[in-house]
């Protein structure tokens, strides 16, 4: 593993949300939770992590209480990872780290993130700018930007294409 653990001189609570979201693909694992994603395929298709990794990762979230392991077919047996309380609570540092990469590194928009009631692009923090007011992450919609490739090759990627909203299972073409 390219980095320690923990930060054992640290104290400050940035260090210790570190430990658990500072891994290489963390944060990308819970902004596809986010956006819907649940299943161990389609995280593996939509990140093109290796398998060993994805595994540790949700490992990881599992325990930490950001995802939720649950059973959705007893035979053959197969689980989906939904993220939890927890997890839904890192949206406004995403979303804020997502504006930042675009701000300071030029990225083009691959989505945009609009207030369901009213249309109005989400603020860095979460928020509506028009309503003033926190959006429940249940009550954005994710709509794709100039910056998204409107033909990917992978299933995940054309499902996240049709608007829908965050937290909503993604919904694949049918095979
Ligand atoms: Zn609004």
């Amino acid at each position: 593993m390219a980095l320690g653990k923990d930060y054992a001189t640290q104290e400050c609570s940035i260090a210790r949300a570190l430990e658990i979201v500072g891994e290489r693909w963390t944060l990308l694992v819970i902004r596809d939770a986010l956006y819907g994603v649940r299943r161990y395929n389609d995280f593996l298709v939509h990140l093109g992590i290796p398998r060993a990794v994805l595994a540790a990762r949700l490992q990881t979230l599992t325990a930490e209480g950001i995802l939720e392991k649950r059973r959705y077919q007893q035979s053959p047996p197969r689980d989906e990872y939904v993220v939890t309380d927890r997890g839904v609570a890192l949206w406004p540092t995403l979303r804020s780290l997502g504006l930042w990469g675009r701000e300071h590194y030029g990225e083009p928009a691959l989505r945009i993130f609009r207030h369901a009631d009213c249309g109005t692009e989400i603020g860095r923090y979460g928020e509506c700018p028009a309503c003033g007011t926190f959006v429940a992450l249940g009550d954005v919609l994710m709509v794709p930007g100039p910056g998204a490739d409107r033909n990917p090759a992978d299933p995940v990627s054309r499902a996240l294409l049709k608007p829908k909203r965050m937290l909503e299972p993604i919904e694949m073409d049918a095979a």
